[in-house]
Order: structure tokens, then C-alpha cells, then sequence
């Protein structure tokens, strides 16, 4: 069975992350760019698959800049096959980069379509789940455990006050959460292998979508700076404190 994994080159998550001076968007001169945590995730848990022998290809995706190349090649040092870049310069909506992924399925056929719960640079949770309405197949979101039985998958979902269990025929999209595994770390001569495998270029338009007209970044600022704390002396000079200076009692 071939799994398709959806991977997006996001600033990594231990840069702290600045904001341009005009406002106009994340300063990325000379940032660290990694491939989105959750999407790590993901290609580690189709790599576990094939391990298993259930998964036979793992086809690596990514939408963005060129440089997006480097989180594919990436991927493939951590077990994929082989990797796919859309090339776009413009700034894409959850909707446009699920659009395009839909042309990706549509080619590659794949069984199982594994994405990351979310981006950590905008947050959006939306394309696993625009992806499933568009393919009118089932989505498993936040998995934490998957199980692939012949022509269905059971996942393990966290939802709010517990875990849920479903069952899916395939194709099915699955987006994974945070305690589906820890991901691997590559291996310098897997490395030097992934410099080998097929990596192909496309662009938006040969899946049919058209892109930039629909997302513009207005502006972006930093979260206010958060003020130096006060210790007090006495329970009676935080109770005063709290009622005369914070007047939160
Ligand atoms: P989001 O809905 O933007 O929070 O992203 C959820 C997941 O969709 C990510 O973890 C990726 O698996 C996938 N995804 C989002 N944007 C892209 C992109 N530009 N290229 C490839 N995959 C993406």
C-alpha cells in the first residue's frame, strides 16, 4: 500500500521568531527552517508502517519556496521513497494548498494520505480536514495510535476528557497528534541516501489550481511584552496590592 505524507517547511520550533520592522510578516533572513513538528510525525509513522511491511512506498509532499526541497530531502532521510515539491512563491490559503494535494492524491493514488494535526506557523488545523471533504473520504484528526486491518485503519483520536477509537475504510486521511511517536533521528548514511531518491518538481497550475489571489498577510506583531512580577513581603501587602493596585479584589 502506498502512503502519501504531506510535510510543510515552517521556521523551527526552537527559534524564537521576530517580526519584520514594517510589520509586514515573520522575519525568516538567516532563521532555521525545519519540517513542521506534526508533519515529522507523520512521515515517522508511515516509516514505522513500512518497517511492518504494511506500507510498501512512502511518497513525500510538500507545497512552498524551492528551498522546501530541503524538508522533503529531510523526510527521505528519515525513510520516505521518494518526494514531490509544488512550487509556488505566493502566499497560499489552507484551502489552495488542500486543492493542490487533491491533484496529488488524484495521481499518486494513494491509500493512506498522513498530514500533521497542524502547521505551527499559522496554526490553521484546516487542511487534513478540507482534504477529506474535498476527496469525500473519512479523516481520522489528532491521532495518537493507528492501526492499518487489511482495507480499514483504526485511530486512536485525544479528544477533549479522553480517547476515541474509529474505524475508516481506505483511502482515509490521518492527521497525527503530539503522542503518536517520537520521531527518529536520521542516520548520516540515510543522509547521503536521500540525496538519491526521485525528487520531482511540479507547479500549482498542473493540478489545476490557480494560486495568490486569495490569502494576503495584513499584519503581523509580536505578543505585547509581558511586565517584570513584584514580590511582596506579607499576605497583607499582596491582599492591599491586589485591591489598590491591580483593583482585582
Ligand atoms: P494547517 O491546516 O495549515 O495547520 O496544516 C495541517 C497539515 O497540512 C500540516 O501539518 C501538513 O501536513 C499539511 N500542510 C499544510 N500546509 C502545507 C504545505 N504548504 N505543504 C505540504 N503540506 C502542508
Amino acid at each position: 500500500m502506498k502512503a502519501l505524507v504531506a510535510v510543510k517547511r515552517v521556521v523551527d520550533a526552537n527559534v524564537k521568531v521576530r517580526v519584520k520592522p514594517d510589520n509586514s510578516g515573520v522575519d525568516l533572513t538567516n532563521v532555521k527552517m525545519s519540517i513542521n513538528p506534526f508533519c515529522e510525525i507523520a512521515v515517522e509513522e508511515a516509516v514505522r508502517l513500512k518497517e511492518k511491511g504494511i506500507v510498501s512506498e512512502i511518497v513525500v509532499v510538500s507545497v512552498g519556496a524551492k528551498e522546501a526541497q530541503e524538508q522533503i530531502r529531510s523526510s527521505m532521510a528519515l525513510g520516505a521513497d521518494r518526494g514531490i515539491l509544488v512550487e509556488t512563491a505566493d502566499e497560499l490559503g489552507a484551502l489552495e494548498v488542500a486543492k493542490i494535494l487533491k491533484g496529488v492524491v488524484a495521481q499518486e493514488q494513494p491509500q493512506l494520505i498522513l498530514l500533521g494535526k497542524q502547521a505551527i506557523d499559522d496554526d490553521s488545523n484546516q487542511v487534513g480536514q478540507m482534504l477529506a471533504a474535498l476527496l469525500g473520504v473519512g479523516q481520522a484528526t489528532f491521532a495518537s495510535e493507528v492501526k492499518v486491518e487489511g482495507e480499514k485503519v483504526q485511530v486512536t483520536r485525544e479528544i477533549d476528557g479522553g480517547l476515541q477509537t474509529i474505524e475508516l475504510n481506505l483511502p482515509a486521511i490521518i492527521t497525527t497528534d503530539l503522542r503518536l511517536n517520537e520521531p527518529r533521528y536520521a542516520a548520516l548514511p540515510n543522509i547521503m541516501k536521500a540525496r538519491k531518491k526521485p525528487l520531482d518538481t511540479k507547479s500549482p497550475a498542473d493540478y489545476g489550481v490557480a494560486t495568490g489571489s486569495k490569502l494576503k498577510t495584513l499584519k503581523v506583531e509580536a505578543p505585547a511584552e509581558r511586565q517584570a512580577g513584584v514580590q511582596v513581603k506579607s499576605v497583607d501587602e499582596l491582599v492591599d496590592k491586589l485591591k489598590n493596585e491591580a483593583k482585582v479584589i
